[in-house]
């Protein structure tokens, strides 16, 4: 199907059949799976790191220290971190590598003479490729058939200057086409390749730190000196107070223990694992799991209009040439359509569609019954346009149909009749190219030579100073406006017969700009490219959630503007600018674009990188969307690279961060809200996790103040007790909350996790009240056992049941704090009871966990708790709506100052 003679006489490729035969014996042409980490030390490092070594090394101390049961608790609490560790990371692992096997990875390749698109894993030895700029090759291979074609081989080589290729060159899987198009021969594939010896090499190469695993560390490095701190402090001021010092390090494994925070960081990456797989349930996919917590954060959106914010399906909806003008109707890429114009304005209209169309490879193809766009979908218009035109013109081939078509069709001639259409599909007769020039985004256009003729379409502005001025440039200029003015892409179409050019095998040169030029214009073609039904709401979308968003497209000003407008997406100052004016200096740059609304027309790839990182200066979050061979570096730049999953180039995909399977806009929205729900779950058991650590805490705390005269409300082991029987499960609940309606309506926040609003949170609201019910419990029940404070300490019963008090009014508070901890501005009643079913789970298991700890004797004795008195248990049943209502009025009083008068 290539339209292009030079590359397809040579190689016929493989039948279906040999190349079924060859997969089955060389295998899938996939790399050798880059040698992970073996299950058992993956398994193995959950109990080699730095928490579980000093929990080993406080075991150890226990046990040698004469404290038996608190070395088994200890052993205990590290095996089941352990293992609930892995368990989470190994379903993280799945879920992201589940995600890599939906990236999409298809090569055009011939086979049984036709050319098909196929998983790049079913390529086979001996397979004939066809390539295009951008295009990953897919295995080692030898070139067969070059158009322009240079590769990008860096990744191998070093050479960061691409490599042009003609035929007989070799070419190397995992390797960019970024110029041109070729055809080539596989020579090898999967393991066998040069890429797979060198992948093996790297492969133990660590990766590079994501900014969530910054912060993470940060989180738990803080609260682990807090931990140690504290542990040492307390040693110390219990040796100083008289206390033995078995005691005193008792308390200080105590306080240790129950500071670390050791399910945080498995809790984490599992919630970014499940963020992803809902991210990819929405046809995003992101290609890391840190970036499930960027896209969180984005601030501001920079957008292509082609195929993102449009259908892009195009179609030719008017022809001007300096006779007059045609207009068309007609949809999709069948040959019919309605046809207004006189008979020289057709045939004027003719010439430029066969002139546009030699100048392309896109075609318009049967599939089926349907006419669908097969390669780039304008040049598939303008082959539609061809046969649109032909159609009824009679027969004709080659370009030379195109000149004679003196009868063209009359005014308003009618192609809808379905016999006539097959009729024009057939006149369809590729001409014999000799040499193409490729479009580039550059040079923003494509040149061909054909029979002594360079044929050449492009924008516009880069086309028209190619051209012999015409006569009437003022109406060329008037007609360029009108249509752009409509929204509609234009390109301009021009040809010049070629003084004594060279045959078929040339020498053509490298550069066509010595040949473009002394042009005659054959005219201007206008298409309709509609914008996609989702843009428009998920605009108002990312205008409630305070993104900020620019459409950056290579679209002339005119068109840009439109369909900027059309969409809801253009400011309220209408600014477009154009590539060529963007000032260089970074500060300047970002003032001016650091708006909602802005459109930049004309731009190049590299002002996109410019644009990229001046918004980055100004502190955006930033994600960018680009789908072309040169957009790889401004993906690389921004926080956020977007690539396309169904139209964009290779390139683009292997630089971005997240890929969208739809290429739709909408996308990019329903990402964002997915990532700032996952961050909004991360915090949530975040603070879970630590308002329990200030009721821990705050025994020792009491007791060290005390100087040692205030009994110990729970022991080392309780608190073991309490952070697996009680923060485990409810924490992973957490982490399934759904995302939070309203998140989309606020504006984005860039904070650390643990930001003071959290850190207020927990340590002035909810750990206090929790503390200060345990601790009542606790003393409550002391003293209605006759104690009083200073007085020698309460018998053995008397504590037991005091400690045992303390310890359930921590476990229900918990209960009532995991509802609380569900929203950060909502009170737990207004979320509905059932809206986490994982939750009400996670607290009956808890309930009966504490009824066995204190029911189950053994247990008790061990722990050094009994069922607490009806006093205790008063207290400790009161913690909850106490918890609830303090959660409440944290939560009215710091919303409404937050939240200002625009946020309800
Ligand atoms: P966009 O941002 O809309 O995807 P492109 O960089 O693809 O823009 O195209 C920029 C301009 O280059 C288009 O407006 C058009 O005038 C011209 N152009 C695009 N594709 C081709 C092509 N295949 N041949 C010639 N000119 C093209
Ligand atoms: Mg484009």
């Amino acid at each position: 199907m290539s339209g292009d003679p030079s590359m397809t006489t040579t190689v016929a490729g493989l039948s279906t059949a040999a190349a079924t035969r060859l997969l089955a014996e060389d295998g899938p042409n996939l790399l050798p799976q880059a040698s992970t980490v073996p299950r058992w030390r993956a398994f193995a490092a959950q109990f080699t790191h730095f928490f579980a070594v000093m929990l080993w090394v406080a075991a150890a101390l226990a046990f040698i220290a004469g404290m038996p049961q608190l070395g088994v608790a200890v052993t205990v609490v590290v095996v089941i971190n352990g293992v609930f560790s892995y368990v989470q990371e190994a379903r993280a692992e799945r879920a992201a590598s589940q995600l890599r096997a939906m990236l999409p990875a298809q090569v055009l390749v011939r086979r049984d003479g036709t050319a098909v698109s196929i998983p790049a894993a079913e390529i086979v030895h001996g397979d004939v490729v066809l390539l295009s700029a951008g295009d990953r090759i897919p295995g080692d291979v030898d070139f067969t058939g070059t158009e322009s074609c240079t590769v990008d081989e860096s990744m191998l080589s070093g050479e960061s200057e691409p490599v042009p290729k003609r035929p007989g060159d070799p070419g190397f899987g995992g390797t960019f086409l970024v110029n041109g198009n070729a055809e080539a021969e596989i020579t090898a594939t999967g393991a066998r390749t040069r890429l797979a010896a060198i992948a093996t090499l790297t492969a133990t190469a660590q990766p590079p730190q994501s900014p969530l695993n910054v912060e993470l560390r940060r989180v738990v490095r803080i609260i682990s000196v807090v931990a140690l701190t504290f542990g040492g402090v307390f040693f110390a001021v219990s040796l100083l107070s008289g206390t033995s010092w078995r005691n005193a390090f008792l308390f200080a494994i105590g306080v240790s223990v129950a500071l670390i925070p050791e399910g945080l960081l498995p809790t984490v990456t599992l919630s970014l694992a499940m963020g992803a797989q809902r991210m990819a349930r929405r046809n995003a996919l992101v290609r890391h799991l840190q970036a499930v917590e960027t896209l969180g954060s984005t601030t501001f959106i920079c957008t292509d209009k082609t195929g993102t914010l449009t259908q892009n399906r195009m179609s030719a909806v008017e022809v001007w040439t300096p006779q007059s003008v045609v207009v068309l109707s007609g949809t999709g890429y069948a040959p019919s359509a309605s046809i207004t114009g006189g008979p020289d304005a057709v045939a004027g209209a003719r010439r430029l569609a066969w002139t546009a169309r030699a100048a392309s490879r896109g075609r318009a193809v049967l599939h089926g019954d349907e006419w669908v766009a097969e390669g780039d979908p304008m040049e598939a218009a303008l082959d539609a346009l061809a046969r649109r035109l032909d159609h009824g013109a009679g027969s004709g081939a080659g370009r030379s149909a195109g000149k004679s078509a003196g009868t063209g069709a009359g005014t308003s001639a009618d192609g809808d009749d379905p016999g006539q259409a097959a009729a024009g599909a057939e006149v369809a007769v590729e001409v014999a190219v000799d040499a193409r020039w490729p479009f580039d985004p550059a040079r923003k256009r494509e040149s061909v030579a054909v029979a002594g003729h360079l044929l050449l379409k492009g924008a516009p502005e880069f086309v028209l100073p190619l051209c012999v001025a015409p006569a009437d440039l003022a109406a060329c200029q008037a007609a360029l406006d009108e249509m752009a003015g409509r929204g509609l892409r234009v390109l301009a179409v021009a040809e010049r017969v070629l003084p004594g050019t060279p045959g078929p095998d040339g020498p053509w040169p490298e550069d066509p700009g010595e040949l473009e030029r002394e042009l005659t214009l054959l005219g201007l073609v206008g298409l309709h490219d509609p914008p996609r039904e989702s843009v428009a709401e998920a605009l108002r979308a990312t205008r409630a959630a305070g993104i900020k968003v620019a459409m950056l497209t290579g679209d002339h000003p005119t068109t840009a503007a439109a369909i900027a407008g059309e969409i809801g997406l253009l400011g309220p100052d209408r600014t477009v600018l154009e590539g060529k004016d963007l000032p260089e200096d970074p500060h300047l740059l970002g003032a001016l674009l650091d708006r909602d609304g802005v459109v930049v027309s004309r731009v190049s790839p590299e002002q996109k990188l410019k644009v990229a990182q001046a918004l980055q200066l100004r502190g955006h979050v930033l994600a960018m969307t680009g789908d072309g061979v040169n957009d790889g570096p401004a993906l690389q730049e921004a926080d956020i690279g977007v690539a396309m999953g169904a139209s964009g180039t290779d390139v683009a995909r292997e630089a971005a961060d997240l890929v969208l399977l739809d290429d739709d806009f909408a996308t990019i929205v329903a990402a964002v809200e997915q990532g700032r729900a996952t961050y909004a779950n991360i915090r949530r058991f975040l603070t879970y996790h630590l308002t329990d650590n200030v009721a821990e805490l705050t025994p020792f705390v009491v007791w060290a103040l005390s100087g040692g005269s205030f009994p110990l409300a729970l022991g080392v082991l309780q608190i073991l007790f309490l952070d697996i029987g009680t923060d485990l499960l409810p924490a992973l609940a957490l982490g399934t909350e759904k995302a939070d309606k309203r998140a989309m309506h606020r504006p984005p926040e860039r904070r650390h996790l643990m930001d003071t609003r959290l850190m207020v949170r927990v340590f002035a609201v909810l750990g206090p009240v929790e503390a200060v019910f345990e601790m009542a419990a606790f003393t409550l029940t002391l003293w209605l056992a006759g104690w009083r404070p200073g007085a020698e300490f309460p018998g053995v019963g008397v504590l037991a049941a005091a400690s045992g008090a303390a310890f359930t009014t921590v476990v229900l508070a918990q209960l009532a704090n995991a509802f609380a901890c569900r929203s950060e501005s909502v009170p737990p009643w207004r979320l509905g009871w059932r809206t986490n079913p994982l939750m009400l789970k996670a607290v009956a298991v808890e309930l009966l966990a504490l009824l066995g700890f204190l029911f189950i004797m053994p247990v008790a004795t061990m722990l050094g708790q009994a069922p607490p008195t009806i006093a205790g248990l008063l207290v400790a049943l009161l913690s909850m709506p106490a918890l609830l209502a303090a959660d409440y009025w944290h939560k009215r009083f710091t919303h409404r100052r937050a939240a200002g008068p625009s946020a309800g």
